[in-house]
């Protein structure tokens, strides 16, 4: 580790939220989500974790994330939920990557392109209008055309929810099971049907179907679940003074000089900004905790550092606490007029991810340095 600002990742709360999952998955395989480096979470490392905890199927957005994995461990089973370009699919051939298609003409491209059996799951559209094959009288036979290209196996075919309430979730279920029936009928079997994510897994276990697609629960990042499923956060995130002084009253801090000391104060500036992630917009809000006390973050938040009004109890060698258990994701989300998912998804790479299991440090991710 290189750095005193770091994130720390508890493999312990990763192995109880799967548990949990799992107990109340009954059986349904669950596939983690690692997009947007697992959430913030460093993906490379949460993929071998999860993988030696029996988690062999990976979702990620895009080809270059997909890459990233299989590079790792070619027995990653990963699958890309978003759009790849025609003019990349020979690399999701080149690497078995497991592509997510919603036209025939493209499962056709990848049909001729490859030269070995090519996985694919079909997204269709139920509501929600972002991406999928619309649902028309012909959309049955498109996918029996697709099913009878002779190199395109398709694995899985699924839907995502909108999440408005449980009877647009239901209507949005209902027009996906009746198509999937439909393509049944024409006699083309898909073995994995997926429709839940994190929120929608917790409110409506009737939909799991062959598999879950499990992203924010999986890093303890939901509320949904609570007094349904044991689940806690993963991530904290931590640093150490990089000075401390104290500045007469009357004198400000940083751009604009929008703080002005009141009194005698003293300072901490502290080595981490909105580059590592942190909200710029914690400005006047934002606060860490040294040794369990509450202090300020005070004035404009700077790319790389930000300073706070701390008392004579702090020292250069106290950690300094920036998310953890009384100050969490949510809270800052909340502060930061987002939501958990977008806090931890802006970590950027240059602050390193340091995976705890009991209380030893099992592995750092300097994600700038091989
Ligand atoms: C991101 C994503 C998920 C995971 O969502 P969570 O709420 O984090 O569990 C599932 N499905 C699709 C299609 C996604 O894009």
């Amino acid at each position: 580790m290189l750095r005193d600002t770091h994130i720390k990742i508890n493999i312990d709360h990763l192995e109880n939220n799967i548990t949990s999952i799992r107990d109340y998955c009954k059986g349904t395989r669950v596939g983690a989500v690692l997009k947007s480096n697992a959430y913030g979470h460093g993906s490379k490392y949460m993929a071998k974790a999860l993988y030696d905890m029996g988690i062999t199927t990976f979702l990620v957005a895009t080809l270059l994330e997909a890459m990233e994995l299989k590079n790792e461990n070619d027995d990653y089973n990963v699958i890309i939920m978003g759009h790849t370009p025609d003019k990349y699919l020979n690399q999701v051939i080149d690497k078995k990557i497991t592509q997510t298609v919603f036209t025939y003409d493209q499962a056709k491209l990848l049909n001729d392109l490859a030269e070995q059996p090519v996985k694919v799951h079909v997204k269709i559209e139920t509501g929600f209008n972002r991406l999928g094959m619309q649902i028309t009288e012909d959309t049955a036979s498109t996918i029996k055309k697709i099913a009878d290209l002779d190199k395109i196996i398709i694995e899985g075919a699924f839907t995502h929810l909108s999440l408005e309430n449980r009877a647009s979730d239901l209507k949005q279920f209902n027009k996906f099971m009746d198509l999937m029936n439909e393509v049944e009928k024409m006699g083309v079997k898909i073995p994995i049907k997926h429709v839940c994510d994190s929120i929608s897994m917790v409110l409506h276990p009737d939909f799991h179907l062959d598999m879950v697609r499990v992203g924010a629960l999986l890093y303890g990042l939901e509320s949904e679940e609570k007094g349904v499923l044991d689940i806690k956060p993963i991530l904290s995130f931590h640093t150490k003074p990089s000075h401390i002084k104290t500045i007469k009253k009357g004198e400000t801090i940083s751009y604009g000089n929008r703080w002005i000391a009141g009194e005698d104060s003293i300072i901490a500036t502290l080595p981490f900004g909105y580059s590592d992630g942190y909200p710029r917009n914690m400005y006047g809000k934002g606060q860490v905790q040294i040794k369990g006390k509450f202090y300020p973050i005070i004035g404009v938040i700077c790319m790389d550092q930000c300073m706070a009004h701390v008392d004579k109890d702090v020292t250069l060698d106290d950690e300094v606490d920036i998310i953890n258990e009384n100050m969490t994701v949510s809270d800052i989300a909340a502060m930061a007029e987002t939501n958990k998912n977008e806090v931890v998804s802006r970590f950027t790479p240059r602050v390193p991810r340091v995976y705890i299991k009991n209380k030893q440090i099992i592995y750092v991710e300097n994600g700038l340095i091989k």
